[in-house]
């Protein structure tokens, strides 16, 4: 256990000045405006016009500025100047990538991937799937939060390579019978059915007839728990 008087003895100037002089917080004041107003500068002239969607090596931009940015606020070891070169090659090095993934077909795969199908017809891809790794517990999350309750009701589920996620519902009338996926009725999943009917693989969302039996392996990724397939409408 710390003793009180421990945390007394701290060198609490240290901790909060390190050994910089009082003097210091006014050159601060004069860094941090500059290089946020530099950072401002350097990201309009990428073009980009928001962040919500991020590609890998665009974040490593930002995070690469941030860091620049970061540091020359206030390290006084730090001058402002090379934070502007790091500014000025990392915003050529982003421009030089833009330019070859416009130009090669390749390089654009290789960068920035391309999308992927992840439900077809209310079932998983999971041939596309095993390359990613992608949670299925966020997915279905996703999923949710567009108002989906039931695979049955994605016709298609594209994952983009920004990672954000397309997702086109079947029309009303069309909705299939299909997993669950509202967290109780997907964790009720199990090796024993009870009754005769239509289940649901809690891996791949194929529905079979089945009857009562036990570990019963799916036919088509052989997984071994089912979910009683539900036939619902998406509520939008
Ligand atoms: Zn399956």
């Amino acid at each position: 256990m710390v003793e009180i008087s421990n945390i007394m003895d701290f060198d609490w100037h240290r901790i909060l000045f390190s050994d910089q002089e009082y003097s210091f917080f006014w050159e601060i004041l004069f860094r941090t405006p500059l290089m946020f107003l530099a950072v401002v500068v350097v990201l309009k002239f990428t073009g980009k016009r928001g962040v919500q969607q991020l590609s890998i090596f665009e974040m490593v931009m930002i995070i690469s500025l941030g860091s620049a940015a970061g540091d020359s606020m206030f390290y006084d070891d730090v001058g402002l100047l090379h934070a502007v070169a790091v500014f000025a090659l990392v915003l050529a090095v982003y421009r030089v990538l833009i330019w070859l993934i416009t130009k090669f077909d390749w390089f654009e795969l290789m960068i920035e991937g391309k999308p992927i199908y992840i439900i077809r017809d209310g079932k998983m891809c999971l041939d596309e799937l095993k390359s990613k790794e992608l949670g299925s517990d966020e997915f279905l999350g996703t999923l949710r939060g567009q108002h989906v309750d039931q695979l049955g009701q994605v016709k298609y589920a594209v994952l983009e390579d920004t990672g954000s996620l397309s997702v086109f519902y079947f029309p009303d009338d069309e909705v299939l019978p299909g997993l669950p996926i509202l967290p109780d009725e997907y964790q009720s999943k199990g090796r024993k059915v009870v009754k005769a009917g239509l289940y649901a693989c809690a891996k791949c969302a194929r529905t079979y007839e089945l009857q009562p039996v036990e570990d019963h392996p799916c036919p088509t990724c052989k997984n071994l728990d089912w979910v009683e397939a539900v036939h619902r409408k998406r509520i939008g």
